[in-house]
């Protein structure tokens, strides 16, 4: 995976497999797909991407456009009565950190596992607890979406201030093993708790 944070907007490159890619530019929202052209798109992925040394992302031919809202929402509680929401139904995280379906399969696996509870030894206690075991993760994973939406999107503001913070977070990142191992933990999604 590649990100270019770039005052011209962000740039990103998520390959899918050895001929695929996912691309992603920052566009003011609303934008319309047919504003930009194949020549557009690959002029601003070259700028956006280009690194000293690096070789520039191979041209293509472009199969899919869209643009993206960047959403973040939560309900809470994510229950009411016998009605229990999971999944986006429930949040919805910018794919920034791409936690989405991380927390959607976490919310599906508890609430399974409440449902059997409650219907095989009449356990009432998962269910009780579902909307609060939840909702912990998902501010956890909407706070950190949040903190890398700003510094891949940071540069781009217009707004030195911004710009100089986003920076601030990129250096820390790479300099300090224990940011770096913080950072690690929380986009892996591996700590067992916070
Ligand atoms: C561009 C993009 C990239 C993303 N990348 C990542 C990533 O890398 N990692 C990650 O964790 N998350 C990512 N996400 C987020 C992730 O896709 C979602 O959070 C996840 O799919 C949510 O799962 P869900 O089951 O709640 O909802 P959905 O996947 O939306 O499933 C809901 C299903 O219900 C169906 N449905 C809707 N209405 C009805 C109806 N009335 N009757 C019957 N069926 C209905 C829909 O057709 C759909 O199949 C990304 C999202 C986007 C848009």
């Amino acid at each position: 995976m590649l990100f270019g944070c770039h005052p011209d907007g962000f740039a990103g490159q998520m390959p899918r497999s050895p001929e695929v890619t996912r691309y992603y530019l920052q566009c003011p929202p609303g934008d319309d797909p047919d504003s930009w052209s194949h020549e557009r798109v690959w002029t601003q992925l070259r700028r956006r991407l280009a690194a000293a040394g690096a070789a520039p992302p191979a041209e293509g031919r472009l199969i899919e456009k869209r643009v993206l809202d960047m959403h973040d929402h939560v309900t809470e509680p994510m229950a009411f009565g016998r009605l229990f929401l999971a999944g986006d139904a429930a949040h919805l995280v910018a794919p920034i950190a791409a936690k989405g379906m991380n927390l959607a399969l976490h919310d599906a696996f508890l609430l399974g596992d409440a449902l059997v509870a409650r219907l095989t030894r009449d356990d009432e206690s998962g269910l009780a607890g579902y909307s609060r075991e939840c909702l912990r993760r998902v501010w956890d994973y909407q706070e950190f979406s949040q903190w890398l939406s700003e510094v891949y999107h940071g540069a781009a503001t217009g707004d030195p201030f911004r710009a100089g913070t986003a920076l601030a977070r990129l250096r820390r990142l790479f300099t300090s093993p224990v940011a770096a191992a913080a950072f690690a933990e929380q986009y892996l999604g591996t700590a067992a708790r916070y």
